[in-house]
């Protein structure tokens, strides 16, 4: 029999041994062949551009419409074509993981036909999209083990927006995510009674991603020292707000982010303060004593790195009214979503 004390030991050490496992492996790697962007100046080569815009409006971040629209992944270039034309690049798992959805509705979703995998990495929980797919290879279904490298679809131009995605921009448009809440889906009804969602929890919008070009270039350059985990916790300060209550999903989910908190180690969590990157993503969250929370409201703005607010302000969460920043209505459902 082993005590449960030595099983947690155990526990441990073998998480230990995962995350060391892991971090010696690289373990992201590019979801096609195309490899030219680790070539300096070659982005052209890598990146797909919206109609007439440079090639920037293909990476990750405010870089549509002047600045203020988000695009949550890389949309990466193809290098093979059939005779009519289409793409036929083999689309592969970027890491060990297993499938979790798959849609083939292409008329469902503005992604068209798209994959999610499930990735352990260092012990956190992180989640790559596929998506504009021509086909989901045979027998890539929820449930399935895949190895990173492993070809799980074919390139393709699949949407449900009104303009289509023309041959020559054809690309898989590929994310890496942290999931907001799994109970996304009641969420949804409750926020947006209107709307439709067909995907569960597997919406786009329960997706907070990270910058894969920028995961990529530092895991290259870095080689065996890259770690995910400080990657993530290394993001750019957008603001700090201050969230009443001391449970919800993602401190499930991420317990990693969580830094400590001395007051409320020793008089008890009423709420959690997180540090929001640009994108909205909590990287970091310090337990709050009930003596920290003067403030009465669920949600109370602490602080904005304006430089940050003003380089990448395209999630609009965060807004000036005079001399004080408040948080918008987007702001606001981003912390309801994560707090549900
Ligand atoms: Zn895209």
């Amino acid at each position: 029999m082993i005590g449960s004390a030595s099983r947690q030991v155990l526990r441990a050490l073998l998480l230990c041994l995962a995350a060391s496992w892991n971090a010696a492996a690289q373990p992201f790697q590019l979801p096609t062949a195309n490899r030219a962007l680790f070539e300096p100046g070659q982005e052209e080569k890598f990146f797909v551009g919206t109609v007439g815009k440079p090639w920037t409006s293909g990476g990750f971040g405010c870089v549509r419409s002047e600045g203020w629209q988000m695009h949550e992944g890389l949309d990466i270039r193809c290098l093979q074509r059939d005779r009519r034309g289409e793409p036929i690049d083999p689309v592969m798992a970027t890491a060990d993981g297993v499938v979790v959805y798959v849609n083939t509705r292409p008329s469902l979703s503005n992604y068209g036909n798209y994959i999610v995998l499930r990735h352990q990495i260092e012990g956190l929980e992180i989640y790559s999209l596929y998506a504009h797919l021509r086909e989901v290879r045979a027998g890539v279904k929820p449930g399935q083990v895949v190895k990173a490298g492993e070809p799980i679809a074919v390139m393709g131009r699949t949407s449900n927006t009104r303009e289509v995605i023309s041959r020559e921009r054809a690309h898989v448009h590929f994310e890496l995510n942290l999931l907001l809440n799994d109970r996304f889906a009641a969420w949804y009804k409750a926020a947006h009674p209107a709307e439709r969602n067909d995907h569960g929890e597997w919406n786009g919008q329960n997706l907070a991603g990270i910058d894969p070009r920028k995961l990529l270039l530092a895991q290259h350059a870095e080689k065996d020292k890259f770690s995910l985990l400080s990657f993530v916790r290394n993001q750019t300060e957008l603001c700090r707000v201050l969230v009443r209550g001391a449970t919800f999903p993602w401190l499930k989910r991420y317990p990693q982010l969580i830094v400590p908190g001395l007051r409320a180690e020793k008089e008890g969590v009423a709420g959690y303060e997180l540090v929001l990157n640009f994108n909205g993503l909590p990287y970091q969250l310090v337990p709050r004593a009930p003596s920290e929370m003067s403030d009465k409201s669920r949600f109370h703005l602490l602080s904005v790195n304006e430089g940050e607010q003003q380089k990448n302000p395209c999630r609009r969460l965060v807004t000036r009214k005079g001399a004080r920043w408040e948080l918008t209505s987007h702001g606001i459902q981003l912390l309801e979503l994560l707090s549900y």
